[in-house]
C-alpha cells in the first residue's frame, strides 16, 4: 500500500519548521514528505532589509535547502505553485502537478500597494532575495552616477521609504549605517543624502510602545533619517512620492523609492478558490482552512484570531514558526487518528533593529529593552531559528556571531 503523502508549499519559516518537524516526529515508513518551493534556496525573510540597504551579503541570508533538509528523506520539487485544485487533491506548478493527502500552504507574502496610484510599477518593495538585491543595486547605481555626472542633482541621491511599520523602521536603520559607506566611496558629501520615512499614521510605529518609538526615533534621527509623520501617500510618480489628496498635496522627489507599507497572504490562495479576508485565509483554531479537513495554512497566508483581543495576530516569523509545530503536530494526529491540537501563540516579544548597533523591542511579558542588550537579544533570536533548523553547524556557518 502506497503511503500517505504530504505536500507543504513554501519553505520559508513556516515551510522550512513543519518540514523539520514532520521529519522528527515521523518515521519514513508513515508518510511521504514533498517540499515544494520557487528556488533551491531558503531565505531569511526577517532579514532582507539588510539585504536591501547592502549591509548584508545576499548568500548570507539564504541557504541552499537539501543543506539541511535531508533530499533522502524529504522529496524536494524546485518549481512556482499556480494554484491548488482542492476538490480533486492537486496542486498544479509552473511545469509540473503533484498529488497530495494532506497539504499545507505556507507561501507567505506579497506586497499590498493598496491600489495607491502607481505604486506597483513605481516603487521597489522587500519581498524576496532578488527584490532585495535590486534595491541595493539601484542606489548604488544612484551614487556611482552622481559622483560621475556634469550635473549631479542631489535628489537623485534621496531615498524614500513609504511606510514606516517594522520593515519601513529596520530598513532605513540600514540605510543610516550603508550611506556614510557609499559616501566614502564615491566621495560624496554625506549631507547631499536624504533617507526621508513616510508614514502615514499620526506616529511611526502605529501601536507600539511609546518611549521605545521615542528611542527609535531619536537613534535613527541622529544619524540623519528624517520622518514624515501623519502623512498619507496618495501616488508614487516614477521619482516620487505624492503625500495627501485633492489640492492639499505635496511631492518628495528622490531617485530611490521603497514601499514598505504593508503586506498581503499569497495570491495562490484565491486563484485557489478559499474564501478570502483582506487577503489571507482565515484558518480554524487547529489551523486547518475551514471546511478543509487535509489542508493547513500557515504563517503570512493565515489569519489566526487572537480571541483574547478579538483581532487576528500580526504576521511575524516568531508566529510562522509556532504554527509550524502545531501543524505537524496536528498532522501527526491526522495519521494516528489522534486528537488534533488548538494552536496556542506563546508570545515571546518583539526585538527590531535599528542598524547594526542599535535595536529596541520588548521581550517576556513586555519588558523593555533598548541598546546594546538589544542588539544581543535581536542576534540570538536570528540564530536560535537556524539552531532549530540546522544545530549549532548551522549558526556557524549563517550566523550573526559578532556580538558587539
Ligand atoms: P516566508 O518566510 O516569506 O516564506 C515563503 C516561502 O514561499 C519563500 O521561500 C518563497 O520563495 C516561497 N514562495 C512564495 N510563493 C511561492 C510560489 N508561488 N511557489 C513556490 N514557492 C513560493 N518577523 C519576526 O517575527 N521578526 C522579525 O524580526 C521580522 N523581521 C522582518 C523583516 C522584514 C524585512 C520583513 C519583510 C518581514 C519581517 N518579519 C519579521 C515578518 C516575517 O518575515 C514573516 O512573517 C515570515 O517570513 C512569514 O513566514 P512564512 O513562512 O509565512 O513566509
Ligand atoms: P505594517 O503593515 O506593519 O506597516 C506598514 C506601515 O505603512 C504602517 O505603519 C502603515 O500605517 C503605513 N502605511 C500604509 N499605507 C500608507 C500610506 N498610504 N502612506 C504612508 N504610510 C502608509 O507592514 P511591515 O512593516 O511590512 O510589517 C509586516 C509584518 O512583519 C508585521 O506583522 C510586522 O510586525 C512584521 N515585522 C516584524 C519585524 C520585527 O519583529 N523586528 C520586522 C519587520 C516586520
Amino acid at each position: 500500500m502506497s503511503k500517505p503523502k504530504i505536500v507543504v508549499l513554501g519553505a520559508g519559516y513556516g515551510g522550512m519548521m513543519t518540514t523539520k518537524r514532520l521529519m522528527q516526529k515521523l518515521s519514513p515508513e508513515e508518510a511521504e514528505i514533498v517540499l515544494v518551493n520557487k528556488h533551491n534556496y531558503h531565505y531569511q525573510t526577517t532579514w532582507l532589509h539588510e539585504v536591501a540597504a547592502g549591509t548584508r551579503n545576499q548568500n548570507q541570508a539564504r541557504m541552499i535547502i537539501s543543506d539541511v533538509i535531508n533530499p533522502n528523506r524529504v522529496n524536494l520539487i524546485y518549481d512556482e505553485v499556480v494554484e491548488v485544485k482542492k476538490d480533486d487533491n492537486r496542486v498544479i506548478l509552473k511545469n509540473s502537478e503533484i498529488t497530495y493527502d494532506y497539504l499545507v500552504i505556507s507561501l507567505g507574502f506579497e506586497t499590498n500597494t493598496f491600489g495607491i496610484k502607481g505604486m506597483g510599477k513605481n516603487a521597489f518593495s522587500i519581498t524576496d532575495i532578488d527584490s532585495s538585491r535590486m534595491i541595493r543595486e539601484h542606489i548604488e547605481y544612484q551614487f556611482a552616477k552622481y559622483s560621475t555626472a556634469d550635473n549631479p542633482k542631489d535628489e537623485d541621491l534621496a531615498i524614500l521609504v513609504g511606510g514606516a511599520g517594522f520593515t519601513g523602521i529596520e530598513f532605513v536603520g540600514e540605510l543610516a549605517e550603508k550611506v556614510p559607506e557609499l559616501c566614502r566611496k564615491y566621495d560624496i558629501d554625506r549631507s547631499k543624502v536624504r533617507i526621508i520615512n513616510v508614514e502615514a499614521a499620526p506616529r511611526v510605529l502605529p501601536g507600539f510602545n511609546e518611549d521605545l518609538v521615542q528611542y527609535a526615533k531619536k537613534s535613527l534621527a541622529d544619524r540623519g533619517v528624517e520622518f514624515r509623520e501623519g502623512a498619507k501617500i496618495s501616488e508614487c510618480k516614477k521619482n516620487s512620492f505624492v503625500i495627501g489628496e485633492g489640492d492639499d498635496t505635496e511631492e518628495i522627489k528622490a531617485g530611490t523609492i521603497v514601499w514598505t507599507g504593508g503586506v498581503t497572504g499569497s495570491s495562490v490562495l484565491s486563484k485557489s478558490g478559499f474564501e478570502i479576508t483582506k487577503g489571507k485565509v482565515t484558518v480554524d483554531g487547529d489551523l486547518r482552512a475551514p471546511d478543509e479537513d487535509n489542508i493547513f495554512i500557515i504563517g503570512d497566508c493565515a489569519w489566526v484570531m487572537n480571541e483574547e483581543e478579538g483581532k487576528p495576530f500580526p504576521p511575524t516569523a516568531q508566529a510562522a514558526m509556532q504554527h509550524a509545530d502545531t501543524c505537524a503536530n496536528n498532522i501527526k494526529g491526522l495519521l494516528r487518528h489522534e486528537p488534533l491540537s488548538k494552536f496556542v501563540f506563546d508570545d515571546k516579544g518583539t526585538v527590531a533593529s535599528l542598524g547594526k548597533a542599535d535595536a529596541m523591542g520588548t521581550v517576556f511579558n513586555d519588558n523593555l529593552l533598548y541598546g546594546k542588550p538589544a542588539v544581543s537579544m535581536k542576534k540570538v533570536i536570528d540564530n536560535r531559528y537556524l539552531f532549530l533548523l540546522g544545530g549549532p553547524k548551522l549558526i556557524l556557518k549563517k550566523g550573526k556571531l559578532r556580538m558587539i
